[in-house]
């Protein structure tokens, strides 16, 4: 963990917002594994060829965010699938598409797992009456099936995502509706999370103290903008808890 402005004062947060995904969980290998189930399953329901069937859904994918924007329906896996099958000249196939999200989100769940410490952490924040709240882009339905998943439901006072906020991190629409949920001044919440552009950039343009996960913390350029950079949430717990926060007692 690196602290990289030792002379600013880490003052306790009466808040910690975390973004989701590759923040509590890896995000990488639980998506590899439901892309692979679902492209198996395109090849034998639409009869294609897994070449033509991964060029369709990456093409598909590239042209729903084209259209979207930064929002969180550019983001959607139905619309990926339902874009894909007809780039394949399939047109519209309404079962398939359904059948094809569920795949790639049920496997994707059943092989995703938190990071260690994610817990123990959220609970040793509740125990110091310490807000908690999540600001995750993608649409509702899915990221509270996540949260639901993982057990974390009655972690987290609130939860915004993108879908309900009208636009992706780094906007300032997700952050203005976390903050007037919290009903908390920006310079007193901390905001985690694991990318320097979105979560960072974004909470650092309201004055939260921010923390960057990453997988080593080893202090490239791109980490110079958050306040603290880690890769170890139970490293994280236990600095927070060591007597170096001002106004949090060990
Ligand atoms: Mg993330």
């Amino acid at each position: 963990m690196v602290v990289q402005h030792p002379s600013k004062t880490l003052r306790a947060p009466r808040a910690i917002i975390f973004d989701t995904d590759n923040t509590l969980y890896a995000y990488e290998e639980p998506h590899a594994q439901a892309t692979a189930a679902t492209e198996a399953k395109a090849v034998r329901l639409l009869g294609a060829d897994l070449e033509s069937v991964r060029s369709a859904f990456a093409q598909a994918r590239s042209d729903v965010k084209k259209q979207l924007g930064a929002c969180a329906s550019s983001h959607s896996r139905l619309l990926y699938f339902q874009r894909g099958i007809e780039i394949l000249g399939r047109k519209t196939q309404l079962l398939i598409t359904l059948d094809l999200e569920q795949t790639y989100w049920r496997t994707f769940l059943s092989h995703c797992s938190l990071y260690p410490g994610v817990r123990e952490l959220l609970t040793n924040l509740r125990n110091r009456d310490i807000a908690t709240a999540i600001i995750t882009d993608l649409t509702s339905q899915i990221q509270f099936r996540k949260i639901v998943y993982f057990g974390l439901d009655d972690c987290f006072d609130y939860v915004v995502t993108s879908e309900e906020a009208g636009a992706d991190k780094p906007d300032p629409a997700p952050f203005e509706l976390a903050i007037q949920k919290l009903g908390i001044e920006p310079h007193e919440i901390w905001m985690v999370g694991d990318s320097p552009r979105c979560d960072v950039e974004g909470a650092n343009r309201f004055g939260m103290t921010t923390l960057l996960r990453v997988d080593r913390a080893a202090g490239d350029a791109s980490s110079q903008i958050a306040d603290i950079v880690f890769d170890d949430f139970q490293e994280l717990d236990r600095f927070l808890f060591s007597g170096k926060v001002h106004g949090l007692a060990a």
